[in-house]
C-alpha cells in the first residue's frame, strides 16, 4: 500500500463521522496520536476517548494515588482533545493478559456499536517489539472487535438492547517501535495544543512536569539550560517541545514536513461488485 501523508483539511470533512481513541494508559494517545485526534475533531469528528486499565503501576505514591492521579490526568487530557466523553475500563495496569481476550473484544463491540464508532485511533496490533501486554493485548482485541461489530449475528442481544451491526471503517494504528508506516499525518497546526495535552500527563509519562524537575536538578548543581526558560511554566513546556516532540520532528523531516505522526491506516474496503455496477449498469 503506498505511503500516504494526510495534510490539513479546510472545512468540516469528517462531520457526521466518530472516532475512538483507544489507550491503555493515560499517555499512549498523548504521546502518539494526539495531533491527528485534534485533527479529526477539528475536522467535525465526534471524538471519545476510551481508556482501558487504571494506570496502578506508574505514577506517584501508593498504588491508590497512582490511580488517582492518573485519572486526574486522564479528564484533563480528554478535556484539551475535545472529546464529548471518556470510558474508564479499569483493568490493572500491565496486567491484561490475565483477562479473557473476548470480554474485552465483547466490551470494544458494544462501544464501538453504541457510539456508531467509524474512525479508530489506538496502537498497532501488529509493531513488533513492543513489551508491554497491556499495548497489544488492547490493540489485538480492538482490531477484532472492530470488525465483528458489523457483524449481524455476534451478540444478537446487543440488538434486542437497540444497537445495530456497525463496522468500523477507518484504522490508524500507532506503534511505539518498528510497524509498517503506509499513513503520515501532518500535525504542524496542532503542536501548540499536542504540547498542552503532554502537559497533562503528570502521574506517568516522559512529558508533564519533567522540565521543572530537569530545572531544579540543574539548579541544586549549580547549573541552568537556556532551554528550560525562565520558569517551571517555560521549563515544562519547551522540554516537552525539544524531547518529547523530536519524534514528531524526526518523522516530519523525513516527508519534508515540521511535525507529523505515524501510522498503520486501514481504510474503507472497496466494494468491487457495487463499484462495477456504478460504471457499467444500463436501463433494461
Ligand atoms: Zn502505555
Amino acid at each position: 500500500m503506498p505511503l500516504v501523508v494526510e495534510r490539513p483539511r479546510t472545512g468540516k470533512p469528517r462531520a457526521g463521522q466518530v472516532v475512538v481513541a483507544i489507550q491503555p494508559h493515560s499517555d499512549d494517545i498523548p504521546l502518539f496520536a494526539a495531533g491527528t485526534v485534534l485533527k479529526l475533531v477539528d475536522e467535525g469528528a465526534k471524538g471519545y476517548l476510551v481508556r482501558v486499565t487504571n494506570d496502578d503501576m506508574a505514577g506517584p505514591g501508593s498504588y491508590a494515588e497512582t490511580v488517582a492521579a492518573n485519572a486526574r490526568d486522564m479528564k484533563a487530557i480528554s478535556t484539551l482533545l475535545s472529546v464529548e466523553r471518556t470510558f474508564d475500563f479499569n483493568y490493572n495496569n500491565h496486567m491484561m493478559d490475565n483477562i479473557a481476550r473476548s470480554e474485552l473484544r465483547a466490551r470494544f463491540i458494544f462501544l464501538f456499536r453504541l457510539l456508531k464508532a467509524d474512525i479508530i485511533v489506538t496502537y498497532d496490533p501488529w509493531g513488533e517489539y513492543e513489551e508491554n501486554p497491556d499495548h497489544y493485548l488492547t490493540s489485538a482485541c480492538v482490531e477484532a472487535a472492530a470488525w465483528m461489530a458489523g457483524g449481524a449475528k455476534d451478540y444478537p442481544e446487543h440488538f434486542a438492547a437497540g444497537l445495530s451491526p456497525h463496522a468500523v471503517t477507518e484504522k490508524y494504528y500507532f506503534a511505539r517501535f518498528q510497524q509498517r508506516v503506509n499513513r503520515v499525518v501532518d500535525i504542524a497546526p496542532w503542536v501548540e495544543r499536542k504540547i498542552d495535552v503532554n502537559l497533562e500527563n503528570k502521574a506517568q509519562g516522559p512529558a508533564g512536569e519533567q522540565g521543572q524537575r530537569l530545572r531544579a536538578r540543574l539548579d541544586a548543581q549549580g547549573q541552568r539550560l537556556p532551554l528550560l526558560g525562565p520558569d517551571d511554566t517555560s521549563a515544562n513546556r519547551n522540554y516537552v517541545r525539544e524531547f518529547v516532540l523530536q519524534r514528531d520532528r524526526e518523522i516530519g523531516a523525513r516527508h519534508g514536513l515540521t511535525y507529523a505522526e505515524q501510522f498503520h491506516y486501514i481504510g474503507p474496503q472497496e466494494n468491487r461488485v457495487e463499484e462495477y455496477i456504478r460504471k457499467n449498469a444500463i436501463p433494461r
